[in-house]
């Protein structure tokens, strides 16, 4: 049975709206600022959000504060999207395999955040530490189950919890009349499939899960193992091993040395060195870093770029993930094209169907929980007519502008969606939009700062720092939000 729900008109009288400038950035092209006078009707919508990771519960928040009405889907059992740590791998080591038992999360054992607690948290829900007994970390750099409970705490706290399906996986989204969508969803426990409709669905699906993986001559006949990240959980596996690990990650950088503790030899391949490179790792007996990799041989042998050969046992890819919608039925209106997903404007909506389908979480190389709360309360105040959106002539151009600026700028598509230096400035500029402050001056700098250390110290970052003074300065700040330790949200 279908089920229709229709959205509701608040008020004709509609707040102002907020005209801000565009700030400037490389990555970022002018926008179009909306400058009608005509004023729509506030509304209320009723909106699917796909996903209960950090992205579905921050947009089910805000959406439900902006006086939407909310269903959460989530194909798993339990809020909390990739920090759901799960010893279970997937039953093909390099997920490309179209049958493949697949494992949303990939977290591994030892994995402690690379971002601080301070930095990494919501705005207005900082991510300090809880009182709780053994079960909570109280460390700087926490370990993934400290995130889970952080997220999970979150969810009861603003009664997300109540919004979210659990084991309810959404299957299709089609366009449906009106510019309405259908949401069919398939739940695990029996019962069946089903079709809706919505005003609005929020695509918070994650994309960490579907493995990227590099071409070179060689590899389909080389003999050798091969995993990809996401299905790396503890060193194990490579015990004794001469182990080829691809990338440059901040994964990458944690399991190489997690590896090297137990394995035989361990050979960086990195595409961001010069191709003559072939350095052995300060501290390391067993470890080098070389260029990319030229070619594989069927005798197990792996020849890298700068010229030097080694008869590797296996290739472990930490080479990053691809953006995947299968449940996606749009006409074309939104497509993955290496690896990016367009067109968006500023990352978050599809021009022909704004604001009704929007994205939350495509941008990365970006402190994400605090820039999903931005792009969620902009979905929000879209949605209710509160915030204006430029017309779709007029999104359309400004991202064939920003497409134009990559490409002059040599930037390859596949990077279309790294904000990296940009992400404070993208950040500021959903504020204006929103009408709410922007980023915090000491979360910008502590960025800076712990990127600096993480350069500096590789191995020690987590545990020794020197920007307590920026501590000092964010929980100053979090008073506002917090009393003795918990939050007054
Ligand atoms: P996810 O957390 O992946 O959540 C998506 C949810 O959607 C999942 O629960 C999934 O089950 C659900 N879903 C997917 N498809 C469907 C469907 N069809 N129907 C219903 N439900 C569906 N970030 C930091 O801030 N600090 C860190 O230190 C950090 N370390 C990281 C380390 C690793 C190894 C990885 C992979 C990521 C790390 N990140 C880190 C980034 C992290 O991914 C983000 O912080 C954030 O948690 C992503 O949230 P999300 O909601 O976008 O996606």
């Amino acid at each position: 049975m279908m089920k229709i729900h229709n959205s509701i008109v608040l008020s004709q009288s509609a707040t102002t709206r907020p005209m801000f400038k565009t700030p400037r950035c490389r990555l970022l092209s002018d926008s179009v600022v909306h400058n009608s006078t005509m004023q729509p009707a506030l509304a209320s919508r009723h909106v699917a959000v796909i996903g209960a990771g950090a992205g579905g519960l921050v947009a089910a928040r805000e959406l439900w504060r902006e006086g939407h009405k909310v269903v959460v889907f989530e194909r798993e059992d339990q809020v909390g999207g990739t920090w759901v740590y799960t010893p279970k791998v997937e039953s093909d080591p390099i997920g490309i395999h179209p049958n493949r038992t697949t494992v949303h999360s990939s977290m591994y054992e030892s994995l402690r955040t690379n971002l601080p607690r301070e930095v990494m948290g919501f705005r207005d829900y900082p991510f300090v530490a809880r009182e709780g007994g053994e079960e909570r970390d109280p460390r700087r750099f926490p370990g993934h189950k400290e995130v889970l409970m952080y997220l999970k705490d979150f969810s009861r706290e603003f009664g997300v919890s109540e919004m979210v399906r659990l084991e309810t996986e959404v299957v299709v989204v089609d366009a449906a009349e009106g510019g309405r969508w259908k949401v069919k969803s398939r739940s695990k426990g029996g019962g069946g499939v089903e079709d809706e409709i919505y005003d609005a669905v929020v695509v918070c699906s994650g994309h960490f899960t579907e493995p990227r993986l590099p071409q070179f001559p060689g590899i389909n006949t080389w003999k050798g193992k091969q995993f990809h990240s996401h299905n790396y959980r503890n060193p194990e596996p490579f015990r004794d091993q001469v182990v080829i690990l691809i990338g440059s990650s901040a994964s990458a950088v944690d399991i190489s040395r997690e590896i090297a503790g137990v394995a035989k030899e361990v050979h960086i391949a990195s595409r961001s060195v010069a191709d003559e490179t072939l350095q052995k790792q300060p501290g390391y007996d067993n470890m080098w870093l070389h260029s990319m990799i030229e070619n594989a041989h069927d005798d197990g042998n792996v020849v890298f770029k700068d010229g030097s050969v080694v008869l590797a046992d296996t290739i472990l890819y930490c080479t990053g993930y691809k953006y995947h919608f299968p449940f996606l039925e749009t006409n074309g209106t939104v497509t993955v094209d290496d690896n990016r997903v367009g067109p968006l404007y500023k990352h978050v909506l599809p021009p022909a169907s704004a604001p009704s389908l929007s994205f939350v979480g495509i941008p990365w190389k970006v402190v994400p929980f605090p820039l999903f709360e931005f792009q969620s309360k902009w979905i929000a105040g879209l949605l209710s007519n509160r915030i204006a959106l430029p017309s779709k002539e007029e999104m359309m151009e400004d991202v064939k502008t920003f497409y134009s600026l990559l490409e002059a700028s040599g930037t390859p598509k596949r990077y279309t969606h790294n904000l990296g230096g940009c992400q404070f400035e993208y950040d500021d500029w959903i504020a204006a939009q929103c009408g709410c402050p922007v980023s915090e001056e000491w979360r910008k700098q502590m960025y800076s700062e712990v990127s600096k250390n993480k350069r500096a110290r590789p191995e020690t970052y987590r545990d020794e720092w020197e920007d307590d003074h920026l501590v000092l300065q964010a929980h100053e700040d979090f008073k506002k939000y917090t009393l003795n330790g918990v939050s007054n949200g």
